[in-house]
């Protein structure tokens, strides 16, 4: 498949009739697998299809949408570029509606350009403010790709040997599917009565307790700066933690002198359906927020979104970032910020979402080679195993699914510890999230493929 072609591509969910009416003659291609009385269809051409109902919202906006390439294009004849010296109004604009989203005191926002850069900026602050030196991050974490950043992703396969810069420690992962003490997935894709911790998750005190032990002996000597955290692990399998962890952990992180980052480069913007920020699903309010990916709907642009004590910190130190704030970058993300509330889809995220965790876990009942479901909103993972165990399936079996999927035209990522999780290919934007509902196709490759 040209993957140029999913510019512009659009799905929905159909009826047979609509799926006549709409699909065979305009859009041309089509993808004929059934799913109840649903069908999925693809279309790569330019047309937009909107259809209205819980399992039929998905229009295209996706790559380029077009409220956002106007407001680019329109961008591109006023002003382009100016470095980050000189103030544009655009920017006041956007800035303006960042802030307005989040809670509390996190009203200081710096624009950058990826997430690796959003990241390395939050460690600077962190450690300005503090004071201290020492960064923590979990088990299986990815925050970006640098230099510097080699020790704050804890992916092995990311972690480029020889580079280990020093100052970073990583977190043992609270792991309700693998790991030692099992406990409560802070999730609504929780099975109901799975828990059965009488009253706080015992796995999440036994993993608070690791933490505490690292901040005893490991970290004490030039004091914590900061704990990063995303509310879900995206590259990390779409690994929900255990319940109340993530509360607890800056609460204890804090009383030893360090902020909490939440990195929500995956799991901002409305995609885990319930909150626009997936921090706000777990009731911590961060010190330090960072933005990208679906930020810009696929342009280049990221933030770091702190308060004005933390910014302060850093006021002593010049900024200067040549395309960070851009022009070009502002409008793109402020056209973003209205469609997600012009076309409700953070609720969108909660609807479709709800829809396939149950479509999945229909899927799971009878397909061992299912292990786990999880996720929140249209954040969604589907952990494959060896059937019979939590053993991770083999890659080349995984890799099979996604060129089934690929063949379908949809393009499914896969992430966790072993590459086992499939998870929806949501690596540029937060709009693509609406072709999570191309999860269906990733439904019936596994059917192919389960035993
Ligand atoms: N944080 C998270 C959670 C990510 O998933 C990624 C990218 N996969 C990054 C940071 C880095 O973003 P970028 O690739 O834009 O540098």
């Amino acid at each position: 498949m040209d993957t140029r072609n999913l510019r512009g591509v659009s799905c929905a969910l159909l009826t047979s009739s609509e799926r006549k009416e709409y699909l065979t003659e305009e859009r041309g291609t089509e993808w004929d697998g059934e799913t109840g009385n649903n069908y999925l269809v693809l279309s790569l051409q330019e047309k937009n299809v909107l259809l209205k109902g819980p399992q039929r919202t998905c229009d295209s906006p996706g790559f380029a949408y077009r409220k956002v390439v106007s407001a680019v294009k329109e961008q591109m004849d006023s002003l382009w570029h100016t470095t980050n010296i000189y103030r544009h109004p655009k920017l006041y604009e956007y800035v303006e509606k960042l802030a307005a989203k989040f809670p509390g005191d996190l009203k200081v926002v710096y624009l950058v350009n990826s997430g690796t850069e959003a990241n390395d900026l939050a460690v600077l602050l962190a450690r300005l403010y503090t004071g201290n030196s020492e960064i923590l991050s979990l088990q299986g974490s990815y925050h970006g790709y640098s230099s510097g950043l080699m020790g704050l992703t804890s992916t092995q396969s990311y972690r480029a040997p020889l580079l280990a810069p020093s100052g970073f420690h990583h977190v043992p992962l609270p792991d309700p599917f693998r790991g030692a003490w099992g406990g409560c997935r802070d999730s609504p894709a929780q099975a109901p009565g799975a828990c059965s911790c009488p009253g706080d998750c015992v796995a999440t005190d036994n993993y608070i307790h690791q933490l505490k032990q690292l901040l005893e002996h490991s970290v004490p000597v030039r004091g914590v700066a900061a704990l990063f955290a995303e509310s879900i692990q995206g590259v990390g399998g779409t690994l929900q933690f255990t319940k109340g962890y993530l509360k607890k952990a800056q609460e204890l992180v804090k009383s030893y002198g360090g902020v909490y980052v939440a990195d929500e480069v995956q799991t901002g913007f409305g995609r885990t359906g319930d909150h626009f920020w997936g921090f706000e699903g777990h009731g911590v309010t961060p010190d330090i927020v960072t933005l990208a990916k679906g930020i810009g709907n696929g342009f280049p642009l990221a933030a770091v979104v702190t308060t004005r004590d933390v910014a302060a910190a850093h006021a002593r130190a010049a900024y200067f970032n040549t395309f960070g704030g851009n022009p070009l970058a502002s409008a793109a993300g402020k056209a973003v910020l209205e469609v997600i509330e012009e076309e409700k889809l953070q609720e969108n995220c909660k609807v479709v979402g709800k829809y396939f965790i149950e479509k999945l876990k229909d899927l799971q009942a009878r397909h061992s080679v299912i292990g786990d479901v999880r996720g929140k909103g249209l954040m969604l993972g589907v952990e494959l195993v060896t059937p019979g165990s939590k053993e991770p399936l083999d890659n080349s079996k995984v890799l099979d699914i996604l060129e089934a999927t690929k063949d379908m035209g949809v393009l499914v990522g896969r992430g966790g510890k072993k590459n086992n999780v499939s998870i929806p290919e949501s690596e540029a934007l937060y709009l693509r999230t609406k072709y999570s509902t191309l999860l269906e196709p990733v439904v019936n490759a596994l059917q192919f493929i389960a035993l």
